[in-house]
């Protein structure tokens, strides 16, 4: 055999990953799919490769020496440490990762013009393209096809609807591009996909693709998925809810951002405090769940700034009915091993994002939230195992 399909699965994730534990209850296992093979099962027969929470290999079921290209679909930075420590043991054999960890990180190198260059090992290569590039094929949303690991816990996996973001307007986001696509599903594809928490994944889901909502098989399933929180997107809500008698079978995802309508001018991010509360209040009405994310290490604040964002957690409906989770700023284009990969922030703006901080710390229901330099910490971990 030449070829081999790999593709990972994480069966004991406590509750406190932001990545999937938002529709289980607290202590929780669950089990993440990363199934990148998903479109082109039948020409892949990918195989799972099982890890523990602290992403070690737990089982390998094949020789991997037995394969001349091993293919591995690499969602986190740590399914790539993963494929490095391959690499070493099997000089023989190439590696080919692909998924979106390894987009980012190529997307990164494009950016900063080789400021971050990656060297990889000289038996592993990224690949930006589809699974379906590797044979020749189009790519086929009715091919979608799975075959779950045999677990008794809950599962997440990913199923693509879309590409792309309708805005692509926010000055901070780096999944910006002109063309956006709204996939055409058969309702047979829809009715058969397993049973779990299911991504529907795309960017954002757009005005017109809300109405897949009501298309969906709920019956043991839960649904999450991306969404801006604008006008286009309330208006399909509006429409659509009344019509999904299972919507806490829903959770959303909303970038918030920073919510003062000067920070969110100032980022382009096309809405405002107003419409954010609306769209969110239209959601948790309907019975459906709702995480936050926000941004934290700005180098812009003001003071009214932190006024407003805390008067918006006050406009926020009960707090069982949403969470929250935050990331910082990071300069992507800046390089990882200089200060300024992190922005460094000072005086003022240090004082100003601590008291930010603060406020999601106390009103913002938060699951998780990470730093920039803890970031860098696992930047600089991914770079030392480049040779
Ligand atoms: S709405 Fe989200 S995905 Fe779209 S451009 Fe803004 S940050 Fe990026």
């Amino acid at each position: 055999m030449e070829n081999l399909f790999i593709q990972f699965c994480q069966t004991t994730v406590k509750q406190t990953n932001t990545v999937g534990g938002s529709f289980l209850k607290r202590g929780d296992h669950f089990q993440i799919l990363t199934n990148g093979f998903s479109y082109v099962w039948d020409y892949a027969n990918p195989i799972w490769v099982d890890l523990d929470s602290d992403f070690n290999v737990t089982k390998l079921p094949v020789e991997l020496s037995n394969y001349q290209k091993v293919y591995v679909s690499v969602s986190f930075f740590d399914h790539a440490f993963i494929v490095f420590d391959w690499a070493k043991k099997y000089p023989q054999v190439n590696f080919i990762m692909g998924g979106p960890a390894v987009n980012f990180v190529d997307m990164v190198s494009d950016f900063t013009k080789k400021q971050f260059m990656i060297k990889l090992p000289s038996n592993v290569s990224i690949t930006n393209e589809s699974a379906e590039s590797i044979f020749g094929l189009p790519f086929d949303i009715n091919r979608f096809k799975i075959d779950l690991p045999d677990f008794n816990t809950p599962r997440l996996y990913h199923f693509r609807i879309g590409s792309g973001c309708y805005w692509s307007r926010c000055n901070f986001c780096i999944y910006r591009h002109e063309n956006y696509t709204n996939f055409e599903i058969d309702p047979e594809t829809i009715q058969n996909i397993p049973p779990g928490g299911v991504w529907l994944g795309t960017e954002s889901l757009s005005p017109k693709s809300c109405e897949l909502l009501t298309q969906l098989n709920y019956d043991d399933r839960r649904y999450h998925c991306f969404l801006r929180g604008d006008t286009s997107a309330y208006k399909s809500l509006q429409k659509i809810l009344p019509m999904i008698k299972e919507s806490s079978h829903l959770r959303f995802f909303m970038g918030i951002e920073f919510p003062s309508n000067r920070m969110l001018q100032m980022m382009g991010k096309g809405t405002d405090i107003e419409t954010l509360i609306k769209v969110i209040h239209l959601l948790t009405d309907a019975g459906c769940k709702v995480s936050l994310s926000f941004i934290t290490e700005w180098e812009c604040i003001e003071k009214n700034d932190v006024e407003e964002a805390k008067n918006f957690f006050k406009m926020l409906p009960d707090e069982s009915t949403y969470d929250s989770y935050y990331n910082p700023l990071v300069n992507w284009f800046g390089d990882v091993k200089k200060e300024n990969f992190i922005g460094k922030l000072t005086g003022e703006q240090k004082r100003l994002n601590s008291q930010w901080q603060s406020i999601l710390h106390k009103y913002g229901c938060l699951k998780y939230g990470i730093s920039s330099e803890r970031i860098k910490q696992r930047m600089l971990k991914f770079r030392e195992l480049m040779p």
